[in-house]
């Protein structure tokens, strides 16, 4: 059966990339392009799935009036609280919709997440570093949020107290934001596209994962991947790995 799938953001750069790929995919039909002004809720009945690479400000109402609309949702948008995603969960409570959001659809750094996870209770120390284009708009970027709660949900998980840090004097901002209690860091270049190291620190050794995404092109089977997938996981899902057998 084909899947019919809008594309909401269609006109921005990843939202462009996925109307291609879903233009290429052979059991999917692209039946919307939706940008700013469009009305989500004109999507019900007419598309199965809709995929939002929008804005953080916009992506919320979005998901909100999708599953008004009964069109399952796959996100890319990034910027999510976890304030927002319970307003998700409330809205998708006794509905048959399905939402799921992703802070990365690239396959090294939903791998890089997971190892992170599996990693972090062998380590004292862990912090997570992010690099992405002077475009974007939310900084840290969702992928390290996502990473960094991970690491704490492990470390939690074994025991493990807090990091050493000795810090008793700082200018703002110079160890980053704190998740977690993990620290995250953000650099904003020209030539970047989206990279992330999470270091991880032991006495006299040091374990570095890296991920790469050097093209939009990273994100598509991801993204394929969770519109064939999305209406068969009720609820809300977040992250990709949910989807994936490693
Ligand atoms: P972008 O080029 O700025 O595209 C966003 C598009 O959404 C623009 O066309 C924008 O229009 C439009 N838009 C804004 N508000 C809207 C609304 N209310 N309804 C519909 N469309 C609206 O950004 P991008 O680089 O494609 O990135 C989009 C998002 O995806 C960001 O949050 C980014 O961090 C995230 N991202 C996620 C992944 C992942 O794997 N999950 C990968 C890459 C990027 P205007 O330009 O007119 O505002």
């Amino acid at each position: 059966m084909t899947i019919r799938v809008a594309v909401i953001g269609a006109l921005g750069r990843m939202g462009q990339a996925v109307c291609a790929a879903v233009s290429a995919a052979p059991d999917m039909e692209l039946v919307a392009r939706l940008d700013v002004g469009d009305d989500v809720a004109s999507l019900a009945g007419r598309a199965d799935v809709a995929v939002d690479f929008t804005v953080p400000a916009a992506t919320e109402s979005n998901v909100l009036a999708l599953i008004d609309a009964g069109v399952h949702a796959v996100v890319g948008t990034t910027g999510w609280t976890a304030e927002a995603l319970e307003r998700v969960r409330a809205r998708l409570d006794g509905s048959a919709t399905s939402v799921l959001i992703a802070p990365n659809f690239a396959l090294s750094a939903v791998l890089a997440m997971v190892f992170a996870s599996r990693a972090a209770p062998l380590f004292e120390s862990a912090e997570v570093i992010e690099l992405h284009h002077p475009e974007k708009v939310d900084a840290p970027s969702g992928t390290a949020v996502h990473t960094a709660r991970a690491i704490a949900a492990a470390r939690r998980e074994a025991g493990l107290g807090d990091m050493p840090d000795a810090t008793t004097k700082q200018l703002d901002g110079a160890r980053g934001a704190v998740v977690d209690g993990v620290h995250v860091h953000s650099i904003r270049l020209r030539g970047l596209v989206a990279h992330e190291e999470v270091v991880f620190g032991n006495p006299g050794e040091q374990l570095t994962i890296r991920t790469d995404s050097f093209d939009r092109s990273s994100f598509m089977p991801g993204v394929l991947l969770a519109v064939r997938r999305v209406p068969g996981i009720p609820g809300l899902t977040v992250g990709l790995d949910a989807l994936i057998e490693l």
